[in-house]
């Protein structure tokens, strides 16, 4: 069962074989060159456009290649998620392609317009609780009561092999690549980047970057084990949520493979979204703005020749983009 693996068995050609499961479905991004980064980082910077991928994030690379993953059976019953916004939203945009049914679980606080953007791809959508855990709970219920397989936003092997074909893309482009800046939250992104990047070669750096408000794998990696990091507002809201305490497979994968994680204040990643805005005239999330942002600031040392970053999504309000623009914008 492929549900019981242990990480160590989740191999680059697990990467290989999402990628041509996903390839109908997700798009490739384009890897566009900075050089205003590039020359206050000292080396050639590339940016992974994921913030235009379809749905609006990288989340429907992992969503496709779990669905396609799935019996005709399980296909049948249909799928289930909890979510905040943008796995959810890849759930259903992949569910409607593939004529899967999918139910995606939403807490009372997720806002008006993300609940929006589910029900456009014909989802059904179960509110409930205050809380993102609370959604979870709920999820997990139904997944007994209705037969519904899970689509797990990170902690699943196929959702990792999904996001690594990232990793995949920036090596077609940029084999000698030697440092590569990932947003991190509950792994599922950087684990399969990184396994695609360090199987090529083991001295890639991999660097995640994460907002200091509620940097829950961040803190599980200091103490050693998955801990419960309380919540908090931040710009960067697709980055928060826990990394579950009874994690499989993210957490060792990240420990493993992970060289140095960065944190963030939200004067800096708001600093991000601006620059990314006013230099590259693209719209992205706090989430996605991180790698840039850490870049901008100078966090990172050593980075080599040749740096990759992963900007990981664009589904934010664009008033509250144009607002930061105003405050933040690079001078001159
Ligand atoms: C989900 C998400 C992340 C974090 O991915 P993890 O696999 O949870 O680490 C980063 N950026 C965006 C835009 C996301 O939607």
């Amino acid at each position: 069962m492929m549900s019981s693996m242990p990480p160590a068995e989740l191999t680059l050609r697990d990467v290989y074989a999402a990628r041509q499961r996903i390839a109908s479905v997700a798009a490739r991004t384009p890897l566009a060159p900075s050089p205003t980064l590039s020359g206050l980082a000292g080396a050639r910077v590339r940016l992974k456009l994921e913030c235009v991928q379809h749905t609006g994030s990288f989340k429907v690379r992992g969503a496709a290649n779990k669905l396609s993953s799935l019996s005709d059976e399980e296909r049948a019953r249909g799928v289930i998620t909890f979510s905040t916004g943008n796995h959810g939203r890849a759930v259903a945009f992949v569910a409607r392609q593939a004529g899967v049914k999918a139910v995606i679980c939403l807490s009372e606080m997720v806002p008006a317009n993300k609940v929006e953007g589910v029900r456009q791809f014909g989802a059904e959508v179960v509110r409930h609780g205050q809380s993102q855990d609370e959604a979870m709970a709920r999820a997990y219920e139904l997944v007994e009561e209705r037969g519904l397989t899970l689509v797990h936003p990170f902690d699943d092997p196929q959702v990792i092999a999904g996001q690594g074909t990232i990793g995949l893309e920036i090596l077609e482009e940029l084999p000698g690549v030697d440092t590569v800046l990932v947003p991190l939250s509950g792994g599922g992104l950087i684990g399969g980047v990184a396994l695609a990047l360090k199987a090529a070669n083991p001295g890639t750096r991999v660097i995640g970057v994460s907002m200091a408000r509620g940097a829950a794998m961040y803190h599980s990696l200091q103490a050693g084990k998955p801990v419960q990091v309380a919540e908090k507002e931040t710009l960067a809201d697709s980055l928060s949520g826990g990394v579950g305490l009874d994690n499989r497979y993210t957490f060792e994968m990240v420990r493993r493979f992970v060289d140095e994680v960065i944190l963030l204040a939200e004067e800096e990643i708001a600093e991000g979204m601006a620059f990314t805005l006013e230099e590259h005239r693209l719209i992205v999330e706090g989430a996605g703005a991180v790698g840039i942002a850490a870049l901008l600031r100078g966090k990172v040392t050593d980075l080599g020749r040749e740096v990759a970053v992963v900007v990981s999504g664009g589904n934010v309000d664009i008033a509250q983009v144009l607002g930061l623009v105003q405050e933040y914008r690079p001078t001159p």
